[in-house]
């Protein structure tokens, strides 16, 4: 196990936690956008900094570094207050529109950025550059179907060539993470219709009641699932109602 403090409070942690971990087991809020448990840390959106006082100092993103034995960690101090603002006066100038964003910055006292306003074909953007997306298709689903394109002013996130992907198999999980809705997916009849990623995929039927509510199951996908002819392959309610019958049927034949 690790101790250190926070905020000059005392905290045990096991080994291989980050200092954000060790922040939220402290009970200490510090927003993120690019931060999720299930996916390796990133340190993009530099919202989570925070001050080591010792036995070092310095500035780190508390999501990407580790916690040490004896470290002393300060959340507000004046420069780490001063990182998260700034770092919010960035995002606030590429997305004013975001609901999400405006409301973090409000939280930090900042309502305005002497960044600029995006010009006016992006005034309406909305992706932070968190990589959520790009991280949990590549880690968590494995198509990595999506990637940074582009430097600078011009970076953002898209598929190869910005074409239609055929590693894309249309999970959602890209959209289910984005912490401020950019990305947009739409059900349309027998098809899934990725407009971010310029995709559409084949939703697949429920052979019981005939909705369509999923991907229809390709590639990889498709070896990952042999089930899927059999009970995955029912939509989430029938799946269920077949479910609670078969366990209906087993009590009985036990009983009987
Ligand atoms: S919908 Fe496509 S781009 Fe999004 S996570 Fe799934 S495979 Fe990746």
């Amino acid at each position: 196990m690790i101790n250190l403090t926070v905020n000059e409070q005392p905290v045990t942690v096991p080994e291989g936690t980050t200092i954000l971990q060790a922040v939220r087991a402290a009970g200490v809020e510090l927003p993120t956008l690019c931060y999720h448990e299930g996916l390796a840390p990133y340190g993009a959106c530099r919202l989570c900094m925070v001050t080591i006082t010792a036995p070092h100092h310095g500035l780190v993103a508390s999501c990407a570094y580790p916690a040490e034995e004896g470290l002393m960690v300060e959340t507000h101090s004046p420069e780490a207050v001063s990182a998260r603002r700034l770092a919010l006066e960035f995002l606030l100038s590429r997305c004013p529109q975001s609901e999400v964003i405006r409301e973090l910055a409000a939280q930090e006292g900042v309502t305005a950025s002497r960044f600029g306003t995006p010009p006016p074909e992006r005034a309406e953007e909305l992706c932070v550059l968190c990589g959520l997306c790009v991280r949990v298709c590549r880690e968590a689903i494995g198509a990595a179907a999506i990637g940074f394109i582009g430097r600078g002013m011009e970076r953002r996130v898209g598929t190869p060539f910005e074409v239609q992907s055929e590693a894309c198999i249309g999970c959602g999980a890209c959209a289910e993470i984005c912490p401020t809705n950019a990305i947009k997916i739409e059900d349309r009849g027998n098809e899934r219709i990725l407009h971010t990623w310029h995709t559409t995929v084949e939703l697949h039927s429920c052979p019981e009641c005939g909705r369509y509510f999923a991907p229809e199951p390709t590639g990889f996908l498709k070896d990952m699932f042999p089930e899927i002819e059999n009970l995955w392959a029912l939509c989430p309610e029938c799946r269920r109602q077949r479910t609670a019958r078969q366990w209906i049927e087993q009590e009985h034949t036990r009983a009987t």
